[in-house]
């Protein structure tokens, strides 16, 4: 885990969701979390969002946002400190894929890379369908130009905002 930082600052992208023990609480937990990540600056959190949840198990509505970080890390540490913070944060090492959780930090973009590898995909592979990723970063970064799939505010635009309520300010 231990890797020199790099000597340069990348721009990444956060993706933050709960549904369990005050979600509201809970992202703003995490944000202070990644705000004391090492050589990691955390730059700005989007308002959140309440989103209805999706799948097959029925479950409490989640908290959504998204953060904007500059990061020395590579892309692997930065995911290895993420899912440090998920443990700290409470969530069990066991993950049911669609259930709910206590937080969930997903690497959304990272720079300008794309890769696809086992434990890794960049950009992370839900964005485009998910309207409680697209519009928090839209709030962030409406121009970012996502690695492959386009410009943010593009994005938002081929989703609705069906099920997504913004709460307000982080
Ligand atoms: P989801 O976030 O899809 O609901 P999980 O958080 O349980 O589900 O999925 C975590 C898995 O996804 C981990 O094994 C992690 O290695 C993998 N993964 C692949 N790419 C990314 C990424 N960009 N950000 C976060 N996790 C990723
Ligand atoms: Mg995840």
């Amino acid at each position: 885990m231990r890797r020199p930082p790099l000597a340069i600052w990348q721009p990444a992208y956060i993706g933050l969701g709960s549904n369990l023990q005050e979600p509201n609480a809970q992202v703003r937990r995490a944000c202070a979390g990644l705000q004391a990540l090492a050589c990691t600056r955390l730059v700005r959190v989007s308002p959140l969002y309440r989103s209805k949840p999706f799948g097959p198990v029925p479950q409490p509505d989640f908290t959504n946002a998204v953060a904007g970080i500059l990061t020395q890390l590579d892309a692997r540490t930065l995911l290895g400190e993420l899912q440090a913070l998920e443990r700290a944060l409470g969530r069990p090492a066991e993950r049911e894929r669609w259930g709910p959780r206590v937080i969930d930090l997903d690497l959304l973009v990272y720079g300008r890379e794309r890769r696809e590898e086992p434990g890794l995909t960049l950009p992370h592979s839900g964005i485009v369908e998910r309207n409680f990723v697209l519009y928090p970063l839209a709030d962030l970064a409406p121009e970012l130009d996502v690695p492959g799939l386009g410009r943010v505010a593009e994005l938002r635009g081929r989703v609705t905002p069906e099920g997504l309520e913004r709460l307000g300010e982080p």
